[in-house]
């Protein structure tokens, strides 16, 4: 069977833990390969690399840096295929899918391109009589990501991107789940001029997480996963004086007022509810039409477009989703479908029982529709993170902006209106990180910053753009005084400028 490796130091590296999580083909049921569980000696090892790397990598220019990411963006161009195959063949996304996954990550890597303007630091002549202050950012030393399995190229794109473009060295320990696509992505970084050590991949579980959080020469941490570990992770790294940033999982809901374009909404609704088979952060499990009327319609509308779906293989290109992760995830997914029932939700078209001819062993789950779920349900206020749609129905614009704003999670959310000053009070009064207007999956661009709020995120900074650019730099400033003769005043008390 296929063992995937650790990349430390530039060199593929056999696990000797002797533990291993399974790799599965989601779309037969099998297991494919096995991901070698890292010891906390393992993880010292690609810590030391890391260090040794630090040395040298963080005083190259920052332009230098830049021109390995620029050859870093071509070769996984070159290889965009290549890489989105294995990531369909691990996760079970569609392969197009997959693709977006990597050209998200590397618009990561386009902005981590423009670093040496992103470093530039603060400088002010004359604060004071031959007094000029200035500021510069510098690398925090070697820092870690901790990253999920529903995007295993764009997010550790995220948070390497940036980290090493800053002049860090990295540990990243994926998601043993689809541990593949990130091992390329280290082994495409060091081919493209990245130094050994720079970048190290160390596969593995709670071990290897603990080992993180308890190593010494970990400067700084970032997480993306779900909300009880980011939250875990947040509280342990901080104890231990790391800077953390810890992404969680999501509730996202979509507003739909009585104005809204329903033909546009009804296509938006399924591609973000279902689309990777729900597997998204951002998605849109929640859909809160405004008034009976627009919830009747919308109903209706729902049930026509979900008859119309394609769920297949992640290889078959007129599929529109394909199978969850692993057979745990299904079970969990099916189990809340069962629960939404037991709490008196009406389940409109059940998703459970799907079968793929030829397929029947593979982790396929068809599209479900609920209505008539209500705050107080726990399938509401948890993350289902499958193909489940549920109807909140509100009766006013109010009641729709209290439900996203109340949740305990705040990633996204979105409002379908025509109506251009309610969009507008709604993105500035709820209370969610990153709102859409019209537009069902609000990722923001790479060189904004991407976090949510409440139960979302833990820390204080975001991923990517500026923030990513803060969270993986320390600032130092520097006041320089160079006078043109003595100066006379006081060295005893406090120095101000006059
Ligand atoms: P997960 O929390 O199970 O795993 C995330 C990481 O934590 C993995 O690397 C895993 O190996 C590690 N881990 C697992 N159990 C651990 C433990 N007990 N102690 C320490 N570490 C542990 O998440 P997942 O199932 O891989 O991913 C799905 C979740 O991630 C969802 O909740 C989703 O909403 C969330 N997510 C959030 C964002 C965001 O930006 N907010 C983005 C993507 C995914």
């Amino acid at each position: 069977m296929r063992e995937v490796r650790h990349f430390v130091n530039g060199q593929a590296l056999e696990g000797r833990s002797g533990r291993f999580g399974d790799i599965y083909d989601p779309n037969t049921g099998e297991v494919q390969a096995r991901a070698p569980l890292a010891t906390a000696e393992e993880l010292d090892l690609a810590v030391q690399a890391a260090q040794r790397a630090f040395t040298n990598w963080s005083i190259v220019n920052p332009q230098r840096r830049a021109r390995v990411m620029f050859e870093f963006k071509r070769l996984v161009e070159a290889r965009m295929d290549e890489l989105a195959e294995l990531l369909s063949s691990e996760h079970g996304k569609v392969l197009a899918d997959s693709r977006g996954d990597v050209q998200r990550g590397l618009e990561v890597i386009e902005f981590a391109c423009g670093i040496p303007h992103a470093l530039k630091g603060e400088f002010t002549e004359g604060a004071g009589p031959g007094i000029d202050v200035y500021s510069m950012r510098q690398p925090l030393g070697v820092v870690a990501g901790i990253t999920p399995f529903n995007f295993p190229a764009m997010i550790p794109m995220w948070m390497f991107g940036v980290a090493i473009a800053c002049g860090n060295t990295f540990i990243l320990k994926p998601s043993e789940r689809d541990p593949s696509v990130p091992v390329r992505l280290a082994e495409l970084m060091m081919e493209a001029g990245a130094p050994a050590g720079v970048l190290n991949v160390v596969h593995g579980d709670k071990v290897a997480v603990d080992a993180i959080l308890q190593h010494p020469a970990v400067q700084a941490i970032s997480f993306v996963g779900s909300s009880d570990i980011a939250h875990y992770v947040y509280a342990h790294g901080a104890a231990m004086g790391k800077r953390v940033q810890a992404m969680g999982g999501a509730k996202n809901h979509g507003v739909v007022l009585p104005d809204a374009d329903l033909d546009q909404v009804v296509k938006d609704l399924a591609g973000a509810a279902f689309g990777s088979a729900g597997e998204r952060c951002m998605a849109l499990p929640v859909v809160v039409p405004v008034g009976q009327r627009t919830a009747e319609d919308l109903r209706e509308r729902l049930v026509a477009e979900i008859e119309t779906l394609k769920v297949g293989t992640s290889t078959d290109p007129a599929a529109q989703y394909g199978p969850v992760v692993n057979a745990a995830h299904k079970q969990r997914v099916e189990n809340y479908i069962q629960l939404g029932v037991d709490e008196g939700a009406e389940l409109v078209v059940d998703g459970r029982g799907f079968q793929l001819q030829g397929y029947e062993k593979g982790f396929f789950i068809g599209p479900s529709l609920f209505d008539h779920v209500t705050p107080q349900m726990r399938t509401y206020q948890e993350e289902i993170f499958g193909p489940v749609l549920q109807m909140v129905r509100a009766d006013s614009f109010e009641a729709a902006l209290e439900l996203p704003s109340k949740h305990p999670y705040g990633n996204g959310v979105a409002i379908f209106t025509r109506n251009g000053r309610a969009a507008r009070d709604f993105a500035a009064r709820v209370n969610v990180g990153m709102v859409g207007i019209n537009v069902p999956i609000p990722v923001p661009v790479a060189y904004h910053t991407f976090g949510g709020w409440k139960r979302s995120a833990f820390g204080d900074t975001n991923q990517h753009g500026m923030e990513g650019v803060r969270f993986w730099t320390k600032i130092k400033t520097v006041t320089a005084r160079w006078p043109e003769g003595l100066v006379e005043d006081s060295a005893f008390v406090i120095p101000t400028m006059r």
